[in-house]
């Protein structure tokens, strides 16, 4: 099963789906575009939880992280002065510094991914969309700003205006990405923001076609009017989206077989998507697995 990836929603269904099936047969395709520099190490928020998912080693209480870390080199910073967009855990540290030593030695992300996952013991297969640098920027009155400069130094506040990828035309998914869909036919998009998380992956030049080919199943992140955490429904709204499952179901409309949907969900009409109603709220491990069980049998039993 190809499952594609944000840094919360969808790893949250990644805990249930590695006791679902066997972790071998899962690769999960993970959005780039909110990647940044930090103190001179490049930070890949959305693949290291996924990373940190399969390790084991995951503060599943943030959702990003990992579990107990200590926090000595970025208080010793701030102490000289130096201000960290994010505060980042010296355990979770060490995996950025080894990333970027592996890149400046000229390795592509898709290979740093692979060795950081081997060495965490992970048997699952983590790719990145893209080896190519995109940026999600968020448009507002403002100014133009990074994603991440958005969401964390300025706390979701600004106006969005609009959302826009750059150098999404100029990229291509990476040769792992596109061999990983040579004899898959089962596509998973989790519950993850549809705008800055899915959207960039399946912006992707090419990716949308490969999509139509496939039978996709989507996991709505959108709970009546309300994403159940985060931006997802500000962002929707700036891009022209109704901030529902049903504008979830227009951001994919074209690919979509299933869309589930959650049990305390308005109701949707579709005459070319079912629709299926489940549990989404994956507030324990059980919770996540029955949801993880019930998109498998959408896809062995149709
Ligand atoms: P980000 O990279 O940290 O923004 O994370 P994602 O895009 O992967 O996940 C954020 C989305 O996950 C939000 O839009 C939430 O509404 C959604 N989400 C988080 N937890 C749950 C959950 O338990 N159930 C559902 N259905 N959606 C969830």
């Amino acid at each position: 099963m190809i499952i594609l990836s944000g840094g919360t929603g969808t790893p949250k269904l990644l805990a249930g789906m590695r006791r679902t099936i066997p972790e071998e047969n899962i690769t999960v395709i993970v959005n780039t575009a909110e990647d940044t520099n930090v103190s001179g190490n490049l930070v890949c928020p959305d693949i290291d939880t996924v990373l940190y998912l399969f390790a084991d080693t995951i503060d599943s209480k943030k959702w990003w992280g990992i579990r107990d870390d200590t926090f000595i080199t970025h208080e010793s910073l701030t102490e000289i002065g130096h201000h960290e967009l994010m505060r980042i855990g010296d355990r979770d540290r060490a995996t950025h510094i080894l990333r970027s030593d592996l890149i400046r030695k000229g390795y592509s992300l898709t290979e740093t991914i692979r060795e950081l996952a081997r060495s965490f013991g992970i048997s699952a297969t983590i790719l990145p969309m893209t080896d190519c640098e995109v940026a999600t920027q968020i448009i507002t009155p403002e100014g133009d700003m990074h994603f991440q400069e958005y969401w964390l130094t300025h706390a979701g506040e600004p106006e969005v205006l609009g959302v826009q990828i750059n150098g999404i035309e100029d990229a291509a998914p990476s040769d792992a990405v596109l061999s990983s869909f040579d004899n898959e036919e089962h596509v998973l998009i989790g519950p993850s923001n549809p705008i800055t998380s899915i959207g960039p992956i399946i912006s992707l030049p090419g990716m949308r076609k490969i999509l139509r080919r496939k039978r996709v199943v989507a996991v709505s992140p959108i709970i009546g009017s309300a994403p159940v955490s985060g931006p997802a429904g500000r962002l929707m709204h700036a891009c022209g989206y109704d901030v529902s499952s049903g504008g979830v179901l227009e951001c994919y409309r074209d690919f979509l077989d299933v869309l589930v949907i959650d049990q305390h969900d308005i109701d949707i009409k579709s005459d070319d998507i079912e629709i299926v109603r489940a549990d989404t709220m994956m507030t324990s491990i059980d919770k996540s697995m029955a949801l993880a069980r019930l998109v498998v049998d959408l896809f062995t039993h149709r």
